[in-house]
């Protein structure tokens, strides 16, 4: 006899909104079943004017294709470092990786657990003390929170050093007033299955002038050049967007403002029912900052906690996830050099990501904060 087990809840899973179809269904209509069309277009247009800056999209295969780019268009080449963000997805890093650059880890704050500007003026000024300035920083949005873009800014600008914005993770989020994904010289966004919004997999990057959307989609089709015949004169790659996903992304557009608003939901009522538990914290915003809460994250007291929480609600059918490892902890980056100040692993060990997608009901909600008070308290 099999044991009844309650409904699964996700950590976050794809959430449609109804029109995808209309635009598939358009697509084959048409028969616009290739990487580019209509969709693709519309798609970046819609990005775009979601975005409310002078901005240039390119939609790509996914947010790693779009760093890729991104990388190599402000200058990465071999042998060069590259300062990225450690509390971070190992897809913000392993491009630096594919173009034989060298990452060097910048460990958090605990105001909005992003790169923290102390630790980067450190390392910039310690790469330069050894003759070698970085020549490029990848900061990230994590878990929706705007890292702390006027300071990042103003160091980077200080030592006119270009940031890529892995903005994968907060389409939707802004920090005074100004989208995600408009600060860096490029940023990028991912439409990955667990992602706010999603077509699938896919990613985009975000330019600030036609030109370089140019470049990056010259290079994303294989670098052609203008001839009739099939010629080349760089390596090129196959990172477009499919004009069928990109269907999928026009009609998720439509509803992205509602899964912000779910998403933020989401924290609230965690926060509302779990606050007064004493070994709970929570990341709240900080004056301007506003987050998509892309995905609602507590921390816990210790190591202990967390995975006591985290068995407990593996054991009702509910999965949450521990913070992401930090880079530098990584056995594949463990030869990377890094500027640490204990903040990333301290969240890594104590954190962990709750059930946040904007399908989830009220009672999905109840049951998890249930399962946590009964641990707790
Ligand atoms: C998801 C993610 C990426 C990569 O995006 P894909 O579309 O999955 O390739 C990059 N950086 C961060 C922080 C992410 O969360």
């Amino acid at each position: 006899m099999s044991i009844v087990k309650s409904k699964k809840i996700w950590l976050s899973s794809p959430h449609m909104g109804g029109t995808e179809l209309d635009y598939i269904k358009e697509a084959f209509d048409t028969n616009w079943i290739a990487p580019l069309g209509p969709n693709v277009n519309g798609f970046e247009e819609d990005i775009a004017s979601y975005l409310k800056d002078e901005v240039y999209v390119a939609a790509l295969s996914s947010g790693t294709a779009a760093l890729h780019l991104a990388l190599k268009l402000v200058g990465v080449s071999s042998g060069d470092f590259v300062l990225c963000q450690s509390m971070t997805f190992a897809a913000s890093a392993n491009p630096i990786k594919y173009l034989g650059a060298h990452p060097i880890f910048v460990d958090s704050e605990m105001k909005t657990w992003n790169m923290c500007p102390d630790q980067l003026e450190i390392a910039i000024k310690s790469c330069m003390a050894d003759g070698k300035k970085p020549v490029a920083i990848v900061a990230v949005h994590l878990y929706g929170m705007p890292y702390q873009v006027d300071k990042i800014h103003k160091i980077a600008t200080t030592y006119n050093i270009p940031i890529v914005e892995d903005s994968a993770e907060s389409l939707g989020s802004s920090y005074f007033d100004k989208a995600c994904g408009t600060f860096g010289d490029i940023a990028i966004l991912s439409f990955n299955g667990n992602k706010i919004i999603t077509t699938s997999g896919g990613g985009a990057l975000v330019a600030k002038n036609a030109s370089v959307k140019e470049k990056a989609v010259f290079l994303a089709t294989q670098a052609r050049d203008d001839a009739p015949h099939y010629q080349h004169s760089e390596i090129g790659y196959n990172y477009r967007m499919s004009n069928i996903t990109a269907g999928i992304g026009r009609g998720q557009m439509k509803v992205l403002e509602k899964h912000v608003s779910y998403r933020r939901a989401n924290y609230d009522y965690y926060r509302k029912h779990l606050r007064q538990i004493e070994n709970i914290e929570f990341l709240d915003e900080p004056e301007g900052f506003y987050s998509n809460r892309w995905l609602s994250c507590i921390l816990t007291a210790s190591f202990e906690m967390r995975e006591e929480i985290r068995n407990a609600l593996a054991e009702e059918n509910i999965e949450s996830r521990p913070l992401w490892k930090p880079m530098h902890l990584q056995p594949v980056f463990s030869g990377c050099k890094s500027f640490t100040n204990g903040v990333s692993e301290q969240i890594f060990k104590r954190g962990l990501c709750l059930p946040s997608g904007s399908n989830l009901e009220e009672d999905d909600l109840n049951r998890v904060v249930n399962i946590i008070k009964k641990v707790l308290l």
